[in-house]
């Protein structure tokens, strides 16, 4: 006789990714036949797709299993049980991710779960998991290094580390304190080597401990891999220290998340969505360029990676450690003395390890230039000085392509987007106009096509253009070894195949290079040993921006590209930052000069408190996508007069200001009108109630007849770009 089958009793939420149902933030309702523990990985059948979700923690408001109708519910398909449940601490960090940034929680969770769990059975992840374990327990059983120390491969194994005296200094504080730290410290102080050590003692504190290092960008900072592998890979075993980024193959993505989650890897470096990874014995978060934009999460959830750092490390009481030489103005602010209010630990490196001094600051004044130059003479004598001594130069601006706009000398003709409010750039190289906002790209046309004028001119200048110009003026100049100037410009025009920006840096790092030139994209974290010269061609426009935040960004950027320069002082003992400005006399050109940072941040900082901006107040953005423009304002208008009319949000609105609906700055891209609503509060908890209320709001007044045209919406807490 066959076995009836077994009762199917019990009842689990689960949390899937569901674009469809993204209104409901909880979790579906699905039947198994065996009690699983929250955390669990299932798949489960949703219409006719079957789906990975996460058997999630009862919520109170859900129903109980006498009030569902057992016949509609359906069953778990299978569960990965061979895998341990994600922890109680992941899922509240998963859960507060997604109410703080108002998303779905089976959008967080999900999101942050390797995409290749979704087509593995549970025996294959059984396999795998066995794998890994057995190379842990390889390097468990016979650590060669019993040293926390530099290792063979380590660059400063030839000549053990001596920490410096600053180095000293920030250890024992963070020894002594539980954080969280800001370890402010000037470019080339040896904050890596902070992190290393700090990384080093708490991993030989315990047997299991684990580590999260978040760098901004993983491909910019292969070298930040490679060291810390050649640290720890000989005491801990190579595959103790695993990546995380999206440059990853699903495969190997997989495997460091399975490593990660097992326990075998001790050292997790990664990309913001690195700030997920699922660590059960987790005891340091370190983020490194703590300022970096790239933190933000610019679609989905757009969550802070840095800001979750934080809140992770309290949930787990894990210690966090920020480190930036220019750190964000919030994380400045919180590391104000704790007895002004101050919530993190300031830790201070302001000297460069060895004899290498900061960058002699240089402004040139455009004013007495010659018109309309793009290098000005004397900076240009300054290049080819060094090309003459066989040292390198960085030359940078913040624009890409030939010229940001062709023009006609004859009517008003510009080269202008059909698609996007803004112009197409001119890129000589291949002789197209291109919308770096919608990806058009078209021949140049051989005359104007309002006109029929033949002399179409550009305006403007973009880093294509800077190399044309910058090999012209050097054509006559030498290098010690009487071969002419070699140029090589970096950019996301010349790195758009993969392994294009290695090999390119790989050039400039064996001298092959004289010139650089590029996008901010060269400025960032590149140990370069032989750049003495480092110039901004450009820097101004930042100076006047209506985004509050572009002097911050200006700032560092270019603190960040004078770090560029004298870091090998065999080759220099005195490196120099050129900027071309024709405001020269302007404060932050001042506090640059001084490298004083601090100072620079005082005087943002009471700007920003006097006109109730962040750190001082908390914002949010509410952006819509419609057909028109009037569509999308009045979308944003209707659900902010709608917040007036309903007792939950209206009650809120004493704490909050709701700002009248505007375009964006660039107000359409390619063909969607695009609109925004400011939402400011002095309070962060008020923002957050309303938010959370609001979004019913939002939901209904989209659906209204007079919002048909509306697209798509999205909330933003906490914006960096307004
Ligand atoms: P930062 O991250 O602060 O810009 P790094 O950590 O990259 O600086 O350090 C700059 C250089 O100084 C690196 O080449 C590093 O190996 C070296 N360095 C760091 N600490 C020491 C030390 N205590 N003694 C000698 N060299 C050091
Ligand atoms: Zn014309
Ligand atoms: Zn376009």
């Amino acid at each position: 006789m066959p076995q009836p089958p077994a009762p199917i009793t019990a009842l689990h939420q689960v949390l899937l990714h569901t674009p469809a149902y993204s209104q409901m933030a909880g979790a579906l309702s699905y039947l198994s036949n065996a009690l699983l523990p929250p955390g669990t990985l299932v798949r489960v059948p949703l219409g006719q797709r079957e789906l990975l979700g996460v058997v999630w923690d009862r919520h109170p408001a859900q129903p109980t299993d006498a009030a569902l109708d057992p016949a509609r519910l359906r069953p778990i398909t299978a569960a990965l049980d061979a895998l341990p449940p994600l922890s109680a601490s992941w899922r509240t960090l998963i859960s507060f991710a997604a109410s703080y940034y108002q998303r779905a929680a089976g959008e967080v969770a999900l999101a942050a779960l390797p995409p290749q769990l979704r087509d593995l059975s549970s025996m294959q992840l059984a396999r795998k998991l066995k794998k890994l374990a057995k190379a842990a327990a390889v390097a468990f059983a016979a650590p060669k290094d019993p040293l926390p120390g530099p290792s063979e491969n380590d660059d400063s194994a030839s000549h053990p580390v001596v920490l410096s005296a600053e180095q000293c200094q920030v250890l024992n504080q963070f020894r002594q304190s539980h954080g969280p730290f800001l370890l402010f410290g000037a470019t080339g102080s040896g904050k890596t080597e902070v992190f290393m050590q700090c990384t080093a003692e708490l991993l030989a504190a315990s047997n299991d401990a684990q580590v999260l290092v978040m760098v901004p960008e993983i491909n910019l900072t292969p070298q930040l891999e490679d060291r810390f592998k050649a640290r720890f890979g000989s005491r801990y075993g190579a595959a103790a220290v695993v990546s995380m980024h999206s440059g990853m193959t699903p495969a190997q993505r997989l495997n460091s998340w399975l490593a990660a989650h097992s326990g075998a890897a001790r050292i997790v470096l990664g990309t913001r969505m690195a700030v997920f990874a699922s660590m059960p014995h987790l005891k340091l978060i370190i983020v490194d360029e703590e300022h970096d934009p790239s933190y933000k999460s610019g679609e989905g959830a757009r969550y802070s990676a840095r800001d979750l750092a934080i809140y992770r490390g309290r949930l787990e009481d894990a210690k966090v450690l920020l480190g930036s030489a220019t750190p964000s103005l919030e994380s400045w602010h919180h590391s104000r003395p704790a007895a002004e209010g101050g919530r993190y630990l300031r830790l201070e490196m302001p000297s460069r390890i060895g004899s290498g001094q900061l960058p002699l600051v240089r402004r040139v004044d455009m004013n007495h230039q010659p018109k309309s130059c793009v290098i000005s003479p004397p900076l240009l004598a300054a290049i080819a000085q060094r090309i003459g001594r066989g040292e390198q130069s960085m030359v940078f601006l913040n624009r890409r392509g030939y010229a940001p706009v062709l023009q006609c000398t004859d009517c008003d003709w510009k080269s202008e987007c059909p698609h996007c409010s803004a112009y197409r750039v001119f890129h000589k190289i291949d002789r197209t106009l291109r919308c770096h906002h919608c990806g058009l790209s078209e021949r140049v046309p051989r005359a104007c096509p309002a006109c029929g004028n033949p002399d179409i001119a550009p305006i403007g200048r973009g880093t294509e253009r800077l190399e044309e110009l910058l090999a012209e003026h050097l054509a006559d100049t030498r290098r010690p070894d009487g071969q002419s100037v070699r140029i090589v410009r970096i950019d996301a025009d010349t790195t758009r195949h993969k392994g294009a920006l290695e090999s390119q840096l790989a050039q400039v790092h064996t001298g092959d290079v004289d010139v650089l030139v590029g996008t901010q994209m060269i400025a960032k974290g590149h140990d370069f040993r032989r750049i003495t010269l480092v110039a901004a061609v450009n820097p101004d426009n930042a100076l006047f921006s209506s985004d509050f935040r572009a002097p911050e960004r200006l700032f560092s950027l270019l603190m960040q590209a004078a770090g560029r320069a004298g870091r090998d002082e065999t080759v220099t003992k005195q490196s120099e930052m050129w900027l071309q400005t024709f405001h020269p006399t302007h404060p932050l050109y001042e506090a640059l000069k001084q490298h004083d940072y601090p100072a620079f941040a005082t005087s943002q900082l009471k700007e920003r408190q006097q006109a109730a901006m962040p750190p001082f107040s908390f914002q949010a953005l509410v952006r819509a996508d419609a057909r028109s423009q009037e569509a999308a304002q009045g979308f944003l208008n209707l659900a902010s007069q709608a917040a007036a009319g309903r007792a939950d949000t209206a009650e809120l609105l004493t704490q909050l200001t709701l700002y009248p609906a505007v375009p964006m700055s660039i107000a359409r891209i390619a063909d969607v009108e695009r609109a925004q609503m400011l939402v400011e509060s002095p309070s962060r908890v008020a923002l957050q109630r309303f938010l959370t209320a609001w979004q019913d709001v939002l939901h209904i007044t989209r659906h209204l007849p007079e919002c048909k045209s509306v697209t798509r919406w999205a909330i933003d807490v906490d914006p960096l770009n307004i």
